[in-house]
C-alpha cells in the first residue's frame, strides 16, 4: 500500500502535523536527532503516545541516537501533504475569513488558499493578499476551473449547511466548518468542525475544576 493511501487515525494525522512543525523548529536550531520523549515533552503528550504514532507511520529510530529529524519531516510530508498541493477556498470574507488569508498568506506550505467567495459587493471583484473574492454565483465555475478541492465555511451560522451541500455538489472533498453550527457528515466529504466558544467552555471547565 502507498504510504500516504494508509488510513489513519484522525488524532494520529492532527498529531504528526504538529510534531512536524515542532521537528521543523527543532531543525532551525541546528539540532539532528530527537528522542520520542523529547518530542512528547514539546507536546505536552506522553513518549508512549509519541512512539505509537511513529510506528504507524513505519518509521524506527536508533536507540542510541534516537529519530532522524530530517527524515522524519520528509516523511511525514510523503504522508500528509500532496505533491501537487491541495487548493483552498474562503466562503464568506469577513473578519475570520480575511484572518485565515493572512495567516496562510507567503506561507511555503503545501496548502494554499486560491479564492473567496461573497455575497456581499463590497467584497466581490476585490483582492485581500492575493486572494481574489469571487461572487457566490460563480461558486461552482471557478472551483472546477481551478480544482479547489477543500473550503473554509466563515459565513454566517445559517449558511453553513446549505453552504456544504452546495460545495458537495460542486466536487469539494474536504470541508472545515468555523460557524457554531454543527453538520451532519456528507457521503465522500471529510467534515471538520472548529467550535471557539466549545473549546473556551472547555476550558473554563478545567479552570472551574482548579478553582
Ligand atoms: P463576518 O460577518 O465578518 O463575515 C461573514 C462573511 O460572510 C461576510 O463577509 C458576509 O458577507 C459573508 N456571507 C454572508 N452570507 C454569505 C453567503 N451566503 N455566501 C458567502 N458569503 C456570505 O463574520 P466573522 O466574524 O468572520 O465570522 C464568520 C463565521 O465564523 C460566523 O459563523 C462566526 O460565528 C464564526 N466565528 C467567528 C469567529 C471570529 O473570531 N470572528 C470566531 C469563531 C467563529
Amino acid at each position: 500500500m502507498n504510504l500516504s493511501m494508509k488510513n489513519l487515525p484522525d488524532k494520529t494525522v492532527e498529531r504528526l502535523s504538529q510534531y512536524r512543525r515542532s521537528l521543523n523548529n527543532q531543525l532551525a536550531k541546528g539540532k539532528t536527532h530527537i528522542f520520542s520523549h523529547e518530542i512528547a515533552n514539546l507536546l505536552h503528550i506522553t513518549p508512549v503516545q509519541v512512539r505509537r504514532d511513529i510506528m504507524l507511520i513505519g518509521y524506527s529510530g536508533t536507540l542510541r541516537k534516537g529519530y532522524d529529524i530530517k527524515e522524519m519531516v520528509v516523511l511525514i510530508g510523503k504522508i500528509i501533504d500532496t505533491d501537487e498541493g491541495i487548493k483552498i477556498a474562503v466562503i464568506g470574507m469577513g473578519n475570520l475569513g480575511k484572518a485565515f488569508i493572512h495567516y496562510m498568506y507567503e506561507k511555503r506550505t503545501k496548502l494554499k488558499i486560491v479564492a473567496a467567495f461573497d455575497i456581499n459587493p463590497d467584497k466581490i471583484d476585490k483582492s485581500y493578499e492575493d486572494v481574489y473574492c469571487y461572487h457566490l454565483d460563480r461558486l461552482e465555475e471557478i472551483i472546477n476551473e481551478m480544482g479547489i478541492t477543500v473550503a473554509i465555511i466563515t459565513t454566517p451560522p445559517e449558511v453553513a449547511s446549505p453552504m456544504a451541500d452546495r460545495l458537495k455538489e460542486a466536487g469539494i472533498t474536504g470541508i472545515l466548518n468555523y460557524t457554531p453550527r454543527a453538520l451532519s457528515p456528507r457521503e465522500g466529504v471529510y467534515l471538520e468542525e472548529h467550535d471557539m466558544i466549545t473549546s473556551l467552555e472547555k476550558v473554563s471547565y478545567f479552570v472551574k475544576l482548579r478553582d
